[in-house]
């Protein structure tokens, strides 16, 4: 069973509420599907592999990320195909984004996919302890056809059987 916070209850039942009241004014959020279109053969996550068999089955659902390195690819790869929603369940309840309004952090986190070009991603260490593990990765963006790219060592914590992104530290 799945350990999940109040403030994961509340945000999980706020985000239901945003969908349905999309659906009802019919706000434009295509942006996933049409994302998801593009995510063609390759998985985002530069692993080689298809999508299909690589971070999918975690963004529908279907499967857990059985380890942190799984989670942060999979994360990687939601922001480039505009997953708010799989950015926002997959945050530790501690995360300081979590104490924003769940509307506009979804907002921010689909801009953010918008705007950027997923263009690389390097994993440049693992270290898993039993309920603690780091990434060190560096992702390479690109915005309004500048590139950058930056290094980062992230946080995860295990929930029960869950791994969630809890922090970052950028290098
Ligand atoms: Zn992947």
């Amino acid at each position: 069973m799945q350990e999940i916070s109040l403030v994961q209850k509340q945000n999980t039942c706020e985000f239901l509420i945003a969908i349905t009241l999309e659906k009802w004014y019919k706000f434009p959020i295509k942006l996933q599907e049409a994302k998801a279109l593009k995510a063609h053969m390759c998985c985002p996550c530069k692993s080689q592999k298809n999508y299909e068999e690589c971070c999918k089955p975690y963004h529908t659902g279907e499967l857990q990320p059985a380890d942190a390195l799984l989670l942060m690819r999979s994360r990687y790869s939601a922001y480039a195909l505009g997953l708010a929603e799989y950015i926002i369940e997959t945050t530790h309840p501690t995360h300081p984004e979590i104490g924003k309004k769940i509307w506009d952090w979804r907002e921010d986190i689909l801009r953010f996919s918008r705007d950027t070009e997923f263009v690389d991603l390097e994993i440049l260490c693992f270290e898993e302890q039993d309920h603690e593990a780091f990434v060190t990765f560096t992702a390479s963006l690109k915005q309004q056809d500048k590139d950058f790219c930056y290094t980062e060592k992230s946080l995860f914590e295990k929930q029960g059987d869950l791994w969630l992104y809890k922090d970052a530290e950028f290098l």
